[in-house]
């Protein structure tokens, strides 16, 4: 029992938390996405912005593969950006995060190719990395996909393609990647202590809700949850034009039961009651309350006296069934229940109602207890 709430409780827990990545990716994804364009627009107009702001300066303009690769970038946002929403699974996130990040790949590619680019490399590799992580943490695989790229298209570049490992510019990546891999960790356990606090706090409000609605004997709705919904219940009715019922059911001779058999089979005999109940009664719609001591209430809505006449015989017969010896019993050697019936009528009270029925219910007692009589 208690492994199954644990396996519902993890269940609820993956639940939530595959749910907060997806709504992170969907925000931050568009952000991420910006902001790499903020960068490839930021490269494409570098030698022209200086240009603008000193046209003395001696500018050495980029090579013009890597302005066709920004521009390549810019028409890749602009198809990406509004299929962005259909994007709804991991591996499509997966591949548009490592087409960018291939991107960047060949970007750092021509730069370190081109001597007069190389210094904007490292910065770059920088801001983009941590940019992601920010984007990203949450859904790691997402993140590596953009990242690998760049990570490994700098380190091949720089232990297999140039002569000599730039010891300096090595040591530096792998600074930079142990801070981002450590801050990754970070990052990611914040977030799913604060999907699981926010799973426990529901589960709480569950368990606080069951409480405050529900009878923790039988299960049943309790007194509190029958009065607001069969409010509700009227007031809709009454609205609409439907038709509403609620049979009164009173166990017989439960006192002697009590006495013979001891208070504790008392409850247990309330509960195989309240079982019988259930087995009988439309769920959801009909709602069985306890509305005090051994006395319950089943409310019918869209019934009609007929229609709960119905439910009253199946009720008795499901009780008959259950068949729980009582000794002490007058009408029966097992446990029997007397019902009262009553379909509201328009301008009739809540109150009123349950009054009808506890009358109707008294009507049965008097008739010699095991049945049920209708209220006027
Ligand atoms: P009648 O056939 O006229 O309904 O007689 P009765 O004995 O059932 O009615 P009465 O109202 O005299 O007694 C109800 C008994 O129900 C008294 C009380 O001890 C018992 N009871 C009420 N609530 C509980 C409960 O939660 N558990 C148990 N075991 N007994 C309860
Ligand atoms: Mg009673
Ligand atoms: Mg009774």
């Amino acid at each position: 029992m208690q492994k199954n709430t644990h396996t519902q409780q993890d269940t609820a827990f993956s639940a939530l938390l595959n749910h907060y990545k997806k709504a992170s990716l969907r925000t931050s994804g568009i952000w991420l996405l910006i902001a790499n364009l903020c960068f490839v627009l930021f490269l494409f107009g570098r030698d022209q912005f200086r240009v603008l702001l000193d046209p003395h300066a001696k500018v050495t303009f980029a090579s013009t593969t890597l302005d066709d690769l920004s521009l390549t970038f810019f028409a890749f946002f602009i198809i990406s950006l509004p299929a962005l929403r259909f994007i709804r699974t991991r591996p499509p996130a997966m591949a548009l995060a490592f087409l960018v990040g291939l991107y960047w790949a060949t970007v750092f590619h021509f730069m370190l190719a081109n001597d007069a680019q190389q210094q904007l490399v490292f910065p770059l590799f920088c801001m983009l990395i941590f940019t992601a992580l920010i984007a990203l943490y949450p859904t790691t695989p997402i993140l590596y996909s953009f990242v690998a790229p760049l990570w490994l298209s700098l380190f091949v570049h720089l232990v297999f393609l140039q002569s000599g490992i730039p010891i300096l510019q090595v040591a530096a990546i792998l600074i930079a990647t142990a801070l981002f891999e450590t801050g990754r960790i970070m990052l990611n356990r914040w977030f799913v202590l604060s999907v699981r606090r926010e799973c426990d706090n529901k589960l709480l409000m569950s368990k606080l809700d069951n409480l405050a609605y529900n009878d923790p004997l039988t299960g049943v709705a309790n007194r509190r949850q029958l009065d607001n919904q069969l409010e509700e219940l009227i007031t809709q009715t009454d609205l609409q034009g439907g038709t509403l019922s609620l049979i009164m059911i009173d166990v017989d001779f439960f006192k002697k039961y009590n006495d013979h058999y001891g208070h504790q089979a008392g409850d247990s005999c309330l509960i195989s009651i309240a079982d019988c109940f259930k087995q009988v009664v439309r769920q959801p719609t009909d709602l069985i309350a306890r509305y005090g001591g051994e006395e319950f209430v089943v409310l019918l809505p869209n019934a009609v006296t007929s229609d709960a006449e119905v439910v009253a015989s199946r009720i008795k017969k499901s009780v008959e069934k259950a068949a729980i010896p009582h000794a002490l019993s007058q009408v029966s050697e097992t446990v029997t229940v007397s019902q009262g019936i009553m379909q509201w009528a328009p301008g009739m009270t809540s109150l009123e109602l349950l009054k009808r029925a506890d009358s109707a219910l008294y009507q049965a007692k008097h008739a010699g207890r095991n049945g049920y009589c209708v209220g006027e």
